[in-house]
């Protein structure tokens, strides 16, 4: 099921209250327009009444896309230093939801899902592009890596963050946003090769494949 609230929030340019239908759990199986809507950004959006000023509500959801094996807690961006406490809770939620303290059915739904904890709707953004192009987001993180490298004072800043947004034919498009509103800085293109000589590499890869993977934040800041 997916779950709505409505809640009124001021429009951050002119504090009219506007009523948005905030959700709280998404059924991407169910609701395919509403993966479609995430991807396309127009998800929780909607214009100020008074002004027009288009706004979006900061994501507190869950998502569960059986299609995708996915499952993610998504939380606001700006609370993303906290991530190790999130960790977890959400562990414990899954662990209710489809993991050990679930019942029969639902564990055997969560046998082909993969918890996740994202934060800002970019994240969960490129999670669902990535899947939807079959990338594993373990492998597109250390991918991310080896292209940033160079730039990692900009990461390690907490300035920025770099999402794939797209792909183009046997290119992965790449964007830099900034880490506070999730604005987009600058786009590149880096063969889908350089991914997949990564995913094929179990050696020189593999502690920092350990380290990505070793809760359900799988993102570089658990690296920084
Ligand atoms: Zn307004």
């Amino acid at each position: 099921m997916s779950l709505f609230k409505t809640q009124t929030l001021p429009c951050p340019d002119c504090g009219t209250a506007v009523d948005f239908e905030v959700v709280h759990s998404v059924n991407a199986d169910r609701r395919p327009d509403l993966r479609d809507a995430i991807v396309d950004g127009s998800f929780q959006q909607q214009p100020c009444g008074s002004c027009g000023r288009l706004f979006r509500v900061e994501p507190e959801l869950t998502y569960l896309d059986q299609a995708q094996g996915l499952w993610a807690a998504v939380r606001p961006a700006a609370d993303r230093d906290a991530w190790e406490g999130a960790e977890r809770e959400v562990s414990s939620l899954y662990a209710r939801s489809f993991g050990a303290d679930a019942g029969a059915g639902a564990q055997a739904l969560g046998a082909k899902l993969r918890p996740r904890l994202v934060y800002g709707w970019g994240a969960l953004r490129e999670k669902l592009v990535a899947s939807a192009a079959g990338l594993d987001d373990v492998e597109l993180e250390l991918f991310k890596l080896a292209v940033m490298r160079g730039k990692a004072g900009v990461m390690a800043g907490g300035l920025a963050e770099l999402r794939l947004t797209e792909i183009d034919g046997e290119n992965l498009v790449l964007a830099w946003f900034r880490a506070g509103d999730e604005s987009f800085i600058e786009g590149l293109s880096v063969p889908r090769a350089l991914y997949d000589e990564i995913a094929a590499d179990h050696t020189d890869w593999q502690p920092l494949r350990d380290e990505v993977s070793a809760g359900p934040l799988v993102d570089l800041q658990r690296l920084i």
